[in-house]
């Protein structure tokens, strides 16, 4: 029998600070607690992303990027 992996994902979050306007949306809709929110949007958990893109969509400035590595 073959060792079995587990496969996982892991997601780059970036707020470019040009268009994040500090509304706080993204950390309200983040099942992560992924954000904290001060005058902008900082990704300080990132590592409880779960790549769903709530935070993508729900953020009205386009300032969130999500890649998948
Ligand atoms: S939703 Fe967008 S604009 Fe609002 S705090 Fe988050 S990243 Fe910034
Ligand atoms: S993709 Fe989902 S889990 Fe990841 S930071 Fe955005 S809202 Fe949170």
């Amino acid at each position: 029998m073959g060792k079995q992996y587990k496969d996982f994902e892991v997601y780059l979050i970036h707020v470019d600070p040009e268009k994040c306007n500090g509304c706080g949306e993204c950390a309200e809709i983040c099942q992560g607690d992924v954000f904290e929110v001060s005058c902008q949007a900082n990704p300080v958990r990132p590592e409880n992303c779960l790549g769903c893109e709530a935070c993508v969509a729900i953020c009205k400035s386009n300032a969130i990027i999500l890649t998948e590595i």
